[in-house]
């Protein structure tokens, strides 16, 4: 270590450390990039003129090395207060420090996390005991008003691909996430795997395991084969769902000597395995996709409590009606007074329609805790199809912006947009305290949950 942490908080490298820290930037911890010019080459590798372009640029990010730095840091020249000005005379310090150049706030701030560790904002949290995810919440809650994260993954059809999600696992769990979440297979075509994945995690990676299950195309007892495998494995934690219909079918319908919808298989549960499971459900915060009609149909005028729920797709409105609206909460509390601890909610990009769908679950007498699905832009493409399959509102200024970025050309355009808005999300939801944790749908990779957390300061130092 070449300048050493505890040596930051004072002195002249302190004073430039929170100098950077009061423009924004999260200096944590220096890193050793280099001791010596040669040593600074080695790191450039054999392009002497990186070393030698080094000098000729502004920086705004830097790394300094030995105590000889100090004295350079105090050569620096420039402002602090317009990022892509601060100049070092590499000449001086060439023997002790290196420093990297930005020409943004933006690449400056990319540069510093390469280098620094990040720190968990969040400060010491609570060491819960595992068990059922309510029970989990409650400990938590009772400790700390910050939010936990859990984390949710599919699982792949692949040998290859399930040892790439262990490979993703393990270092997501190092996280520390509350709980993990592994998806049940649409139309149930992945269930064995489903289970494989929730027993193994459960044991490999200590982690407690939100296993989810649906109905579709599963009689009554192969849906209890499931209860009974989880429960043998020791896992007590079930998000109870009906499923979507199975590909290439456009209408779920159920299956005969199976349930009719999550609320008879919460029911189940309850009546056949008592109150071993902690149940988690679906709750959709601009209503179901079922009940996201076309406002054409309607023939009437919007209300403005329908009008904060308009979802567009391909220049045609679609919206559920205040009437169906009241009939997904009156049914969402159902499933809750049969038997749901938690809501899950799917994905959603406007907190506004989230805020109002939480007054009017709280106003319908709904105690369970909610998590928010907070689901990660990746690629427009993949984006498009996923919120248009859910009938997901865009915010008209958030369509606005991403529209600029939908060329093959904007790909890091696209998902820097993607980590500002979900990350905004995310501090508006953790802001109005309306949520113990954030829930995030990983996609089956780490990336984009950890920059988004890494910005909200959430990520853990491992
Ligand atoms: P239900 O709770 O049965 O509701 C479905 C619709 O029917 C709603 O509109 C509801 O209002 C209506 N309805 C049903 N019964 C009644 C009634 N008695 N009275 C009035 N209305 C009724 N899919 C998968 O295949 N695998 C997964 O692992 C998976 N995980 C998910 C996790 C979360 C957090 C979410 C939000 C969704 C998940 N899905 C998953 C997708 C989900 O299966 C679909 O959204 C499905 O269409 C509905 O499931 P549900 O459990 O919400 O259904």
């Amino acid at each position: 270590m070449l300048i050493k942490p505890e040596g930051i908080a004072s002195g002249a490298v302190g004073k430039v450390v929170s100098k950077f820290e009061d423009k924004g930037y999260q200096l944590k911890k220096m890193k050793q990039v280099a001791v010596s010019k040669a040593t600074a080459e080695a790191y450039y590798g054999d392009n002497a003129a990186a070393v030698a372009a080094i000098a000729g640029q502004d920086a705004v990010a830097m790394v300094w090395a030995g105590p000889g730095a100090i004295a350079g840091v105090a050569k620096l020249v420039g402002s602090f207060d317009t990022p892509g000005t601060l100049v070092c005379d590499l000449a001086l310090t060439a023997e002790k420090a290196v420093v990297e150049c930005a020409t943004s706030k933006e690449s400056a701030a990319k540069l510093i996390k390469l280098w620094l560790p990040p720190v968990d904002t969040r400060g010491v949290l609570p060491e819960i005991k595992q068990g059922r995810i309510d029970d989990m919440i409650k400990q938590w809650t009772a400790a700390t008003s910050e939010p936990f994260i859990s984390f949710e993954y599919f699982p792949p059809r692949t040998p290859e691909l399930v040892e790439k999600l262990h490979a993703t696992i393990e270092v997501m769990a190092k996280q520390k996430p509350l709980f993990m979440d592994f998806t049940w297979g649409a139309g149930g075509t992945t269930s064995d795997l489903t289970l494989d994945l929730s027993k193994s995690a459960q044991t490999k990676h200590n982690l407690m395991v939100n296993m989810h299950l649906t109905c579709t195309n599963q009689e009554k007892e192969k849906c209890d084969y499931g209860l009974t495998e989880a429960k043998k494995a020791g896992i007590c934690n079930i998000v109870a769902l009906r499923g979507d219909p199975p590909k290439g079918q456009a209408k779920w319908v159920a299956t005969e000597g199976g349930f009719n919808c999550a609320l008879d298989l919460v029911k189940y549960m309850r009546a056949n395995h008592g109150d071993y499971f902690s149940i988690q459900v679906a709750g959709y915060p601009e209503g179901h996709p079922d009940r996201i009609k076309p406002v054409k149909d309607l023939g009437r005028e919007l209300t403005a409590t329908e009008k904060e729920r308009l979802v567009e797709m391909d220049g045609i409105e679609y919206v559920c009606s205040d009437d169906d609206f009241e009939i997904e909460l009156n049914y969402l509390k159902e499933k809750c007074d049969a038997g749901g601890n938690i809501i899950i909610t799917q994905l959603f990009y406007d907190f506004a329609v989230f805020d109002s769908f939480m007054k009017q679950i709280r106003a319908k007498g709904i105690t369970a805790e909610v998590l928010p699905g907070i689901m990660p832009l990746n690629a427009y493409g993949g984006f498009k199809r996923m919120t248009g399959f859910c009938k997901t509102r865009i915010p008209k200024n958030m369509m606005i912006e991403m529209d600029k970025f939908k060329g093959d050309d904007c790909k890091d355009a696209f998902v820097e947009f993607g980590l500002k808005w979900v990350a905004d999300l995310c501090q508006q939801i953790v802001a109005a305290k309306l949520c113990p944790g954030l829930h995030f749908y990983c996609l089956n990779q780490s990336e984009r949950s950890y920059q988004i957390m890494e910005r909200l300061g959430y990520l853990r130092s491992v």
